[in-house]
């Protein structure tokens, strides 16, 4: 679906979306098809690829996910527009800003809010789209950005190709949208979102007992010890032998063969044993 159409799909009220000044009372606005939440992940990418033909007036009357997802929907502005925006209140519950121009005169001006106790419905409310202070200067080696800001553009590639490396998200910021990204960004950017699709890694150790435990249940004749620290209770190490291969090993010749590689981004190893049985086949333990 093109970005343009997704938005004449989803905006509260069409007629208003294209209009250049708007201001929407809270009341008025009411809740989105939820099937349309499919299409959100791309949204902020296409705009930062089509944003020269979009205005930020298209986006009245559409339900941002909270006010980090506006906050990066303002970045993406930034770097399409070349306007540097000033905040006046930034905040779980309201953002408003203004261009930094507006000791010129400029009199550009949005504010959005959320609906009340519902953090999770962010509108613009007040909107003066209109520089007065003239056509923006993108400078695409300084970009407006946030490590979120990078996470939110780059998370569907990650979730295809987890080993892309920093360099390679670089090479595509400045192919697709034009933008220096610098390593740093690029490198945080990209543990936000695994840390997104795939949880905090340090704080997987904590789901290791659920684990162990669930294995035993479920695997019969399994075998497991962990220990940990006693002083902080920190992992130390576990040891799983699981049944099947317990019982596979009675079967096979008296040589056991060890492996192990490091864990990425962890001071830890995996070790592995494997042994043979008559007909040459590999057991893994
Ligand atoms: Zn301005």
């Amino acid at each position: 679906m093109k970005l343009k159409d997704f938005l004449l799909e989803n905006v509260i009220d069409g007629s208003s979306a294209l209009s250049t000044n708007v201001s929407i009372p809270s009341s008025s606005v009411q809740c989105l098809d939820a099937n349309i939440v499919v299409h959100r992940k791309s949204y902020l990418k296409d705009f930062m690829k089509n944003g020269s033909t979009l205005k930020i007036s298209d986006f009245t009357g559409f339900c941002f996910e909270g006010a980090t997802e506006f906050r990066q929907f303002l970045m993406a502005y930034q770097n399409k527009s070349g306007h540097d925006l000033q905040f006046l209140k930034n905040s779980a519950t309201r953002i408003t800003a203004i261009c930094s121009s507006s000791s010129s005169g400029c009199l550009f001006k949005v504010h959005a809010s959320s609906d009340v106790g519902q953090l999770s419905r962010f509108f613009i409310r007040n909107l003066i789209a209109d520089h007065s202070c003239g056509g923006g200067l993108t400078n695409s080696n300084k970009p407006a950005l946030s490590s979120e800001f990078v996470k939110s553009l780059i998370i569907d590639e990650i979730r295809d190709r987890p080993n892309k490396k920093p360099k390679d998200i670089m090479a595509d910021f400045r192919r697709e949208f034009n933008l220096t990204l610098s390593y740093r960004y690029a490198y945080k950017g990209k543990q936000l979102a695994l840390t997104e699709l795939y949880g905090d890694d340090a704080m997987s150790y904590n789901d290791l007992s659920w684990y162990l435990g669930a294995l035993q249940t479920h695997n019969p004749g399994s075998y497991v010890a962990m220990d940990v620290d006693s002083s902080t209770n920190q992992f130390e190490r576990v040891f799983v032998g699981f049944g099947a291969c317990i019982l596979g090993f009675k079967y096979c010749r008296p040589m056991i063969f060890l492996d192990g590689t490091y864990l990425k981004g962890r001071p830890r190893v995996l070790m592995g044993a494997t042994a043979k049985n008559g007909n040459q086949g590999i057991i893994l333990y």
